[in-house]
């Protein structure tokens, strides 16, 4: 049965599923959780193929490419292709193409799979000039700093972002979790986090934050597949990303309770989602029954 945050909105919210042509999917605590697939999951994913409606898999880890995030999908049994794959990163890259359009040096506090991906999008990594070749050959100077979720976190290189940013380049997030959920006794402090040491050094707060729910992020993906708004639905557990990028985009709600939400806090959620049901699973029998309901 469907669960719905406001009771006049069950008739539309199930209904909009009818006009859906394209779902954003998050991912964990949406399709798997940690590292065990939903059993559920696999039954979706073939149930919107036959509904004919497109899916693309979205994350606002930036520590790993998209790359690994298809090799990670195909591993636990989900089919993915690149053009698939949704990063914050994407967005990012997106993003400074859209609004920097001169800017092709970056200094990237990130991961090596995150400079990879920026070089593959065309930018040149600009690393610490004071550690020789670079400098000796004319340059160094970043155009733009990015700071992902960088897990190779290196103290020379926090000292090199904050003095690019305390010289009035560009700061740049690649999205804002604050911390990366695990299920191991330890915390993972994120891309905020990281952001908030820079500031707290530079005095400067980042220029844009991109990654859920900034809804440039399904602006770039509208884009792609040439899709309206309404025509496109997010489902994920988090409210305050997945859900709060959908309102700000005019795209559908969809809250699973698989994940990080409880149903109570589902309830009072002001505003709440468009639909919320209990996992996947559920939404692919209610598209089902949306779809044949258009039929009759
Ligand atoms: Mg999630």
């Amino acid at each position: 049965v469907a669960r719905v945050c406001n009771e006049k909105w069950v008739v539309g919210c199930v209904k909009r599923l009818g006009n859906l042509k394209h779902l954003a999917l998050d991912l964990d605590g949406t399709l798997y959780l940690g590292g065990r697939l939903f059993e559920w999951t696999v039954p979706f994913l073939e149930t919107l193929a036959r509904a004919g409606i497109g899916r693309t898999y979205f994350t606002n880890n930036s520590s790993k490419s998209t790359k690994q995030y298809v090799a990670r999908l195909n591993e636990l049994g989900i089919e993915a292709a690149a053009r698939d794959v949704y990063s914050s990163t994407t967005s990012t890259i997106e993003f400074l193409n859209d609004e920097y359009a001169g800017a092709r040096r970056l200094f990237v506090l990130g991961t090596p799979a995150l400079r990879e991906e920026f070089s593959q999008a065309g930018f040149e990594s600009v690393e610490d000039p004071t550690a020789g070749t670079r400098a000796a050959a004319g340059g160094g100077e970043p155009d733009v700093v990015v700071v992902g979720f960088d897990t190779t976190l290196s103290y020379d290189r926090v000292c090199r972002a904050a003095w690019w940013i305390s010289k009035g380049k560009p700061f740049i997030a690649t999205h804002c979790d604050r911390v990366c959920p695990t299920d191991l006794p330890t915390i993972l402090p994120d891309c905020a986090a990281i952001c908030a040491m820079l500031t707290s050094a530079t005095g400067r707060e980042p220029d844009a934050v991109l990654g859920k729910p900034n809804p440039r992020m399904l602006g770039g993906l509208m884009k792609r597949h040439g899709l309206a708004a309404k025509e496109l639905g997010v489902v994920g557990d988090r409210l305050y990303t997945d859900i709060a990028m959908a309102h700000g985009a005019g795209a559908m709600g969809i809250l699973v309770l698989s994940g990080e939400t409880t149903a109570s806090q589902a309830a009072l959620a002001r505003p709440g989602a468009d639909l919320v049901v209990r996992d996947v699973g559920e939404l692919g029998r209610l598209i089902v029954r949306e779809r044949e309901a258009l039929l009759v």
